[in-house]
């Protein structure tokens, strides 16, 4: 990476913002301290979840619906609760002029179900395991993006 390049980042958010308790929100990881100095450094932050609001649920299965709430909008309260500034929710606001790709461009993506990602293992946080942001911050560090 060159140093001071301004990235386009796309952020997962159970398991990768907060512990995977979904439909609920979950618990800090330390993603927040990270993401702040990501924006500090000049770099754009987009949302890019599984999440969507009851509204956007296109299956007929019954579990789903009976699940059914602002769930997406649930995430992206949390950024802003968190003063957490985002680019994009689900795309990048300005793919459509140059690609008809449904993919959401991004440089880099951290995600807890990326190959690579480094996660951490707690069962008193959560069963499942979750992305270790320490060793995120210390990547991003080596790979001059902080
Ligand atoms: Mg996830």
């Amino acid at each position: 990476m060159i140093k001071n390049e301004k990235l386009i980042i796309g952020i997962d958010f159970d398991g990768t913002c907060v512990t995977h308790e979904f439909p609920r929100i979950g618990k800090d990881i330390g993603a927040v301290t990270v993401l702040k100095k990501l924006l500090e450094k000049g770099h754009q932050l987009i949302l890019f979840t599984m999440r969507s609001n009851k509204e956007d649920v296109m299956s007929t299965e019954k579990e789903i619906h009976s699940n059914r709430g602002q769930y997406l909008t649930e995430a992206v309260n949390w950024f802003k609760e968190n003063g957490i500034e985002l680019y994009g929710i689900q795309t990048n606001p300005t793919q459509h002029s140059w690609t008809s790709s449904p993919k959401c461009y991004a440089q880099l993506y951290i995600d807890d179900r990326s190959l690579g990602c480094p996660l951490a293992f707690n069962s008193y946080l959560s069963p499942r395991p979750f992305v270790d942001w320490a060793k995120v911050e210390t990547l991003l560090k080596e790979r001059n993006i902080l």
